[in-house]
């Protein structure tokens, strides 16, 4: 925990030109223990000479890191990976305290972060261009992939580690150098991760850690020296900082908010269904943007499904992140549990059916609240168009797979879905047909592991390249060709 001197909540520092700076800010942002209510860090929102210094340092880096060898540029993160192993307790530790979710979460986070710097560590291998001889006679062509100079990296408060670690450590092996600017919710995590890649030694300026909110973020984006911008948010930002980052011709990567629908066929095997769903909607408190949302439950699948979902959702284990046993951990703040509890009255309010409250099983002085369970909504409810963000799951129940179709694919975010069903023809129709990035099936959480590309469709993404694996790695190159005759 972060205290100063005084005993009053230390204030963050940022990182730039090689060196821990503290910030001559004068306004902050308070930093919550979401299961205590306590304030632990406050955060400066840095100033604009900070800003400018942290890019500044960074370009001055790229000059240099540029020319490193890529296998030289791996050995860091090879060094890396490890310091991430031996400290994944005291990383997966920091995030339950910022954030609030279980260590098992937690852990499960920084695993999947840290297998994309092991994607990263294979640098040389994937930034090999192609070839081909005798183009015409005499003459032979070759690709290459080159950094493209300064990234900036803006992250959501729901992973601490994993989301900057989807974009730092091929933003770096690539050769390019990167400005963080982290949640302003959750600088705990991010400053250890920028701790922890200064122990392998890496050079000064490749990567720098910044604190702000949009005000920061605009002035990175209007920077002349950034290059790209990726950013992982609600669809709002995600959305407002693309036409800005384009506007600029800059490269940018923006991925967006979810409202994940999990369809359940009358075939299902609801022994292995209904714990993957109640995980999916529930785990992380359902601040993820891959948490199932809606369950789109095929007739005559409803009945027998909520009653399990139900029963299996109001047993969930509702503690402190770090308590033995914990399932359900707080809200982030105050301000997000009440906006989502807000719901629960607007859903009923429009007409759908409550199966469960989870206002019941809600306690201070944390930001906790209980999994709630809306059946027979409509796809037109707000509760059912809308990312809440929280520990509630809603279910329409409908007559056929192209009936469940037609709901998933109304919806104006396609960031992941699902199916539950042991017949291979309705998969196969589903995966097809579904207008979204990530699919399931038989998966309750369908997240692409490292070397596979990151990112939703619709209102959840905005560009073109997604984040990790090969999409990764063209985002943060320029290709080149050259046509040689001697
Ligand atoms: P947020 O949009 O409030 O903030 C995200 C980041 O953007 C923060 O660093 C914040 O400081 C910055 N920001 C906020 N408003 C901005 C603005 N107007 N201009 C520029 N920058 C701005 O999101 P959050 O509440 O921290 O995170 C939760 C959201 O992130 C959810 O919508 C969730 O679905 C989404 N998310 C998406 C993915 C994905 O892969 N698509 C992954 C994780 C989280």
């Amino acid at each position: 925990m972060a205290v100063s001197a005084t005993g009053a909540p230390a204030v963050c520092r940022f990182h730039a030109g090689g060196a821990w700076r503290a910030s001559s800010a004068r306004e902050h942002v308070d930093v919550y223990n979401p299961a205590t209510g306590v304030v632990i860090a406050r955060v400066p929102l840095c100033t604009r000479a900070e800003v400018d210094q942290a890019v500044e340092a960074a370009h001055a880096a790229f000059l240099e890191w540029r020319k490193v060898p890529p296998l030289v540029r791996a050995r860091y993160l090879f060094r890396y990976r490890d310091l991430l192993e031996r400290h994944k307790d005291e990383l997966a530790r920091l995030i339950t305290t910022e954030h609030g979710k279980t260590l098992e979460d937690a852990h499960g986070s920084v695993q999947r972060g840290l297998e994309v710097v092991e994607f990263a560590c294979g640098i040389p291998t994937l930034l090999m261009g192609e070839t081909l001889e005798q183009v015409s006679h005499g003459v032979d062509c070759h690709t290459i992939r080159q950094p493209i100079g300064v990234a900036v990296g803006i992250t959501p408060f729901n992973f601490p580690a994993m989301v900057p670690l989807w974009m730092l450590p091929l933003a770096i092996a690539c050769g390019n150098t990167f400005v963080f600017k982290p949640s302003e919710k959750m600088p705990l995590t991010a400053t250890r991760l920028v701790e922890l890649l200064h122990e392998t030694g890496l050079p000064a300026g490749v990567v720098s850690l910044v604190h702000g909110t949009a005000p920061q973020v605009e002035q990175l984006i209007d920077h002349p020296l950034v290059r790209a911008v990726s950013i992982v948010g609600s669809s709002a930002a995600a959305a407002g900082v693309y036409a800005r980052a384009a506007a600029r011709g800059k490269r940018v990567q923006a991925l967006g908010g979810a409202k994940n629908h999990l369809v359940v066929m009358p075939d299902a095997d609801l022994d292995q269904a209904v714990p993957a769903i109640v995980g999916s909607a529930f785990g992380s408190a359902g601040e993820r943007c891959m948490a199932g949302s809606v369950v789109v439950a095929v007739a005559p699948a409803g009945d027998a499904l909520v009653e399990r979902l139900r029963a299996r959702a109001a047993a969930l284990a509702m503690a402190p992140g770090d308590a033995p046993g914990a399932e359900l951990g707080p809200l982030v703040t105050a301000a997000h549990r009440d906006r989502v509890a807000q719901y629960l009255t607007v859903g009923a309010d429009e007409g759908a059916t409550l199966v469960l409250d989870g206002r019941t099983r809600a306690e201070g002085p944390g930001f906790f609240l209980g999994a709630s369970i809306f059946d027979r909504a409509r796809p037109d409810m707000r509760i059912a168009r809308e990312e809440i963000f929280g520990p509630v799951l809603t279910v329409i129940r409908v007559e056929s797979l192209a009936a469940a179709l037609a709901v998933v694919n109304q919806s104006a975010l396609g960031n992941a879905a699902s199916i539950f069903t042991r017949d291979g023809g309705a998969a196969r129709t589903f995966t097809t047909e579904v207008e979204a990035g990530m699919i399931g099936v038989n998966v309750g959480v369908p997240v692409p592991m490292a070397m596979f590309p990151f990112a939703g469709w619709k209102g959840s993404f905005f560009g073109d390249l997604h984040a990790t694996g090969k999409d990764g790695v063209r985002f943060y190159t320029e290709q080149k060709v050259i046509t040689t005759r001697y």
